[in-house]
């Protein structure tokens, strides 16, 4: 038996709405892929708890994450709860746990899924990469020390480091030596998305990423300004297969590629370590269709996909492993019946009808 000790972290919003949907299919997953159990352990951490004691994650829950298995998140964030200087609460906890347990690799899949309609007009050739964002530099480093206000001036620092560029690099080409290449003829490659014509700090990132390439002679390193890669997302996706960035660009190019594949509804995310992992939808808590049982459980579950493959590598579990593309194949034939598609992907289903379309598909497939 392999038991996995899962810390949950609903949120905000829809954020319990959609975590309900993974946990009934990794309830599923106990039953159909017999020796897998999962302990769940439920947070409070929220914006709304914020709200109601002025702080966002108790230290009691973080010492509980570092000590799972996994993380779960839903979706952690209100728009009207902010810190004195406008800025959201939700990274008092989305930031301390990824910088805490230095979960180093932001990792969101861009996958066309079967029976979902792409706003661009031609996808004949495919979509399929991976947006591989470097998670605990970059600009959004600057939140809790190197922001300063003064004289009307605000100024945020941006921090590249060898060892993190390097981490992150890496791991971008062990991902695409474990992937099949881009669509549009298999090759493998993995594109570094900078600025490294303007600033210092992207230049450096490249010629980190150049040094960690030389050790892939396998792979062809490619490279796109990140103004440039918004249009080759929109214009060529299928030229891509891994894509690494810095922090912040990675934040957008993966927003865009999301929504190039249907809807943030659709898109799963990881934020992973050596030793952590925190798996979550890529999108936020939409409170404006929170408690309506109308949102997409589609990039929750197979966020919870995303966790099982990722315990598959952490212990070596087969089990894990087959569960990971069970639970991918379930939602992509829910997905195909039509049947229970909620309202962003056109049909009138329902959160839960999705989620019991999905775990009857999975019941099918042990
Ligand atoms: P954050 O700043 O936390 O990333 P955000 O303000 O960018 O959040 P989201 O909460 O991600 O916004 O949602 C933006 C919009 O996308 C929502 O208002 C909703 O219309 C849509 N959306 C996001 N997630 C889903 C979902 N799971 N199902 C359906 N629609 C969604």
């Amino acid at each position: 038996m392999s038991t996995y000790k899962i810390a949950l972290l609903p949120g905000d919003g829809i954020g319990p709405e959609i975590t309900s949907e993974a946990v009934k299919m990794l309830k599923a997953v106990e039953d159909v892929f017999g020796p897998l159990n999962f302990e769940f352990e439920t947070m409070t951490a929220s914006a709304k708890l914020f709200l109601d004691t002025g702080v966002t994650m108790p230290d009691s829950e973080y010492e509980t994450c570092t000590k799972a298995d996994a993380m779960l998140m839903g979706a952690i964030g209100l728009p009207h709860a902010r810190r004195p200087d406008g800025t959201e609460v939700a990274g008092d906890a989305i930031f301390r746990l990824r910088f805490g347990m230095d979960l180093y690799a932001g990792v969101r899949p861009v996958r066309l899924l079967p029976n979902v309609r792409s706003p661009l007009h031609d996808t004949s050739k495919g979509i399929d990469y991976v947006v591989v964002r470097e998670n605990v530099e970059g600009l959004y480093a600057s939140r809790d020390g190197g922001s300063v206000l003064r004289n009307e001036v605000a100024t945020d620092t941006i921090v590249i480091t060898r060892e993190g560029t390097s981490k992150v690099v890496d791991y971008a080409f062990r991902l695409a030596q474990k992937r099949k290449g881009r669509p549009l003829d298999g090759k493998s490659v993995v594109t570094c998305v900078d600025k490294s014509n303007v600033l210092t700090s992207y230049a450096f990132f490249r010629s980190v990423f150049n040094d960690v390439a030389r050790e892939y002679p396998d792979i062809e390193p490619d490279y796109a300004y990140v103004d440039a890669m918004t249009a080759y997302q929109v214009q060529s996706p299928q030229n891509y297969d891994v894509l690494v960035a810095e922090n912040m660009f990675g934040d957008i190019i993966s927003d865009l590629s999301s929504a190039t594949v249907g809807g943030l509804g659709l898109a799963p995310s990881a934020d992973v370590g050596e030793k952590h992992g925190l798996f979550q939808p890529a999108h936020g808590s939409a409170p404006t269709i929170a408690g309506k049982g109308i949102a997409n459980p589609v990039a929750m579950i197979l966020s919870a996909a995303m966790m099982l493959d990722w315990l598959a590598d952490q212990r070596g579990d087969d089990d894990a492993r087959r569960a990971a593309a069970a639970v991918t194949e379930a939602v992509e034939q829910a997905l195909n019946q039509g049947k229970e598609l909620t309202p962003d992907l056109g049909g009138k289903g329902t959160t839960s009808g999705f989620g019991d379309a999905a775990v009857a598909a999975l019941r099918t497939l042990g």
